[in-house]
């Protein structure tokens, strides 16, 4: 898989695309990730991307052409799944969405930045909108660090040995069970019996016993709506 990020501010992203599982997906050979300095883009001697806004509000916008030709410049060399923009006002990202990107070959994901883009960009080039939550953020880099963090630990082989994707949270509509680790008792608080048992059919029974359990005590939506994981 290869993911192509346009970014008004691409140092940002340096270190979180760097490190622990995204790190190893890059060294496996699993996962490309470019970053595209959107002002190589700019206009005139200052490498501007961005203007006034028409009616006069406060605020800078994205102009068209940066985006334009750093878009183009992508989409001339290789076919892309999707053109990503990533917007509050875009489509809710959730495991379902992360699932089915994981599967693509190509995706180019634009961050905004000051009051956004130029909307004819988002109408003509923009095949997909995608929000990490109902807040606004300054800069569309931490939801594209977001998504490539979520995608890319799906790509089988990502994960190391030991560590599935498809036991976590969502993955099959229920919340994680709790987990524990050494020692048995620490402080007088003891982990669950069941758990030191080393019967896996009982250790199976409670973990799904839990999920089901934590899932109706804190997200019951989840059950409610049959979701679709
Ligand atoms: N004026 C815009 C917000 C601009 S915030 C509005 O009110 O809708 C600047 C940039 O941050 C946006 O262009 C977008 O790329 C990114 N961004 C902000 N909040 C986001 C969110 N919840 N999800 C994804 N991207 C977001």
């Amino acid at each position: 898989m290869r993911i192509d990020i346009i970014s008004a501010v691409p140092d940002l992203m340096e270190s979180p695309l760097n490190h622990s599982i995204i790190k190893r997906a890059k060294e496996k050979g699993l996962v490309e990730i470019h970053i595209i300095n959107l002002h190589d883009y700019g206009h005139g001697n200052y490498k501007q991307i961005d203007d006034y806004q028409f009616g006069g509000d406060a605020g800078m916008v994205i102009r068209p052409e940066p985006l334009f030709r750093a878009i183009t410049d992508l989409t001339s060399r290789r076919e892309y799944d999707h053109v990503i923009y990533t917007s509050p006002d875009g489509e809710m990202f959730d495991q379902n969405m992360a699932n089915s990107l994981s599967c693509c070959d190509n995706l180019i994901i634009l961050c905004g930045h000051y009051k956004g883009i130029d909307h004819r960009i988002r109408e003509h080039l923009i095949t997909k909108e995608i929000s990490i939550g109902n807040y606004v953020l300054s800069g569309g880099e931490t939801a594209a660090i977001v998504i490539c963090d979520a995608i890319v630990r799906l790509i089988p082989g990502a994960l190391g040995d030991g560590s599935s994707a498809l036991s976590d949270s969502f993955q099959d509509g229920l919340l994680s069970p709790p987990v524990y680790t050494r020692p048995a008792e620490f402080n007088g608080w003891k982990v669950p019996e069941v758990l030191l048992s080393g019967n896996p059919r009982l250790i199976q029974e409670w973990k799904h016993g839990m999920s089901i359990e934590r899932t109706r005590l804190l997200r019951p939506e989840l059950l409610d709506e049959g979701w679709e994981g």
